[in-house]
């Protein structure tokens, strides 16, 4: 399949002092050839070697950047293509004209996600690991880093690929119960079914279970804190920032108003919510409404409930802890360097079953306890097992959510006494359901859809 030569800066717009346009395709090296003068020709250069030169244009043979451009012919490229990455660092301008000069001898401009597209077609990677890619620009936290890496080098595919086979076997064992029904294997054959089945469906759901964890690395884990005015609520959001660098800021909200900010506890992005309410205006509820605020507790994934341990409960306190009750909450019982005048036991009592820890933020105590409680509470040691295959992508999840329901059909259909043949379609389902995480039976239109929600350049 030939295709067409392709181009994009493939930085982040406006970042950096160095801009990167890469060029793939058939063409890249001779295109390229014509804009760029260095020691030799970039055609005659070794494959994988970076070398210095000038982008001259070609109308006015004036030199528009000093660059240092890769060479990297194929096969062995991100693209399978020839591939030319030229480096400039004259900003975003020069990398803008140097752009244009390579548009104007005859390259694309490429479409969002348009080089990982043609890894994929041309078979360098599988689908879950062009994901994977998108999810890696994506990656808030080293931890959410290191999950995507390992879905670039295909660990998911790998498993998938044994669940495939494992069904596929299983497949053929039915087969044979077709093809010679004379032949008295049943009992052992269902048996042997039921013994497979049951296993890729266990493996199924370790990696649904890790796929929540996953989600979280992804895209945050959405945090509030709560609490009467004056407990701490703004000296905890400010430990919670300083102490671990605030990774973005000012992300826009689905309601203009919300604003949100990611910190990193422990490799875990923390979304907290409305930071704005808490250090501006003190009162989330008054600036937001009542309703409002409790929709933001509604769907926050944790809350931070902060009490003033130097002051009795109030009945504004035992209110909060109605609202949390059904939720991710952890009690911080804050002001400890001072007298304590709240009741222990009840705030016991009230928390139920949420962690309760003691802080006190003017001295910093307590802050590392409870970043290892808020670990704790969504990972519970396993994030540390190196086992970092999560399945983090809404697509992966569907579909692993449906080869499980399919399993579970064809187990049933065994228990109910099915004919083998309908058995045997529920098991091939789940095996074409399996094929579509990495790609194997996608079709075109779901992949221009996925390829399209890359940046440019990548
Ligand atoms: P908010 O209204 O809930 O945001 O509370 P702030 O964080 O603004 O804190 C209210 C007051 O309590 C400020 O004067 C803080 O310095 C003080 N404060 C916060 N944490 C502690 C603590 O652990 N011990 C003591 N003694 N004072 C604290
Ligand atoms: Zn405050």
């Amino acid at each position: 399949m030939e295709m067409d030569t392709i181009t994009a800066i493939s930085t982040p717009m406006g970042e950096g002092a160095i801009g990167i346009v890469r060029i793939s395709g058939e063409e890249a090296l001779t295109i390229a050839d014509r804009l760029y003068r260095g020691k030799m020709q970039l055609k005659e250069a070794d494959s994988h070697t970076i070398n210095y030169g000038h982008i001259l244009d070609p109308d006015s043979g004036l030199v528009v950047e000093e660059v240092m451009v890769s060479v990297l012919k194929k096969p062995k490229t991100y693209t399978k293509e020839n591939m030319v990455e030229i480096n400039c660092h004259g900003g975003l301008t020069s990398v803008n004209r140097v752009l244009q000069l390579i548009l104007n001898q005859g390259a694309r401009l490429a479409e969002p996600g348009e080089f990982t597209k043609r890894a994929f077609l041309n078979g360098r990677i599988d689908l879950s690991q062009a994901e994977a890619v998108m999810d890696l620009i994506q990656a808030k936290t080293d931890r959410a880093m290191n999950v995507a890496m390992k879905q670039v080098e295909g660990k998911l595919s790998k498993r998938i690929q044994i669940l495939r086979q494992t069904l596929l076997e299983t497949v053929a064992n039915v087969e044979v119960n077709i093809d010679y029904p004379e032949y008295d294997a049943d009992e052992m054959t269902l048996e042997l079914l039921k013994e497979k089945s049951a296993q890729v469906q266990n493996e199924i759901g370790r990696l649904l279970r890790t796929a929540e964890q996953g989600k979280i690395l992804r895209d945050g884990l959405a945090t509030v804190i709560i609490g009467r005015p004056n407990v701490g609520k703004s000296s905890l959001l400010n430990s919670l920032v300083h102490e671990n660098k605030a990774i973005v800021t000012d992300v826009p909200g689905t309601t203009r108003d919300v604003i949100e900010e990611y910190v990193n506890i422990r490799g875990i992005p923390l979304k907290l919510l409305d930071t704005a309410g808490i250090r501006d205006t003190e009162d989330v509820v008054e600036r937001l409404g009542v309703q409002r605020s409790r929709q933001l507790m509604i769907d926050a994934e944790l809350i931070l409930f902060v009490v003033d341990y130097n002051e009795e409960l109030t009945n504004a306190d035992v209110e909060l802890f109605n609202l949390v009750k059904d939720q991710d909450t952890i009690v911080i019982v804050n002001k400890r360097d001072l007298d304590e005048k709240i009741n222990m036991d009840e705030v016991k009592a009230l928390a139920g079953e949420h962690p309760i820890l003691t802080t006190s933020l003017v001295m910093d105590e307590g802050v590392d306890e409870l970043e290892e409680a808020i670990r704790d509470l969504f990972f519970q040691g396993d994030l540390d097992s190196g086992d970092l295959s999560y399945v983090s992508n809404a697509r992966h999840i569907a579909l692993l959510h449906q080869a499980d329901q399919a399993i579970t059909e064809a187990l049933t259909a065994v228990d109910d006494g099915m004919p083998v043949d309908m058995v045997q379609i529920d098991i091939t389902k789940a095996w074409e359901l399996l094929g579509e995480v990495i790609g194997d039976s996608v079709h075109e239109s779901l992949i221009d859809q996925l390829f399209a929600q890359f940046c440019l350049g990548k």
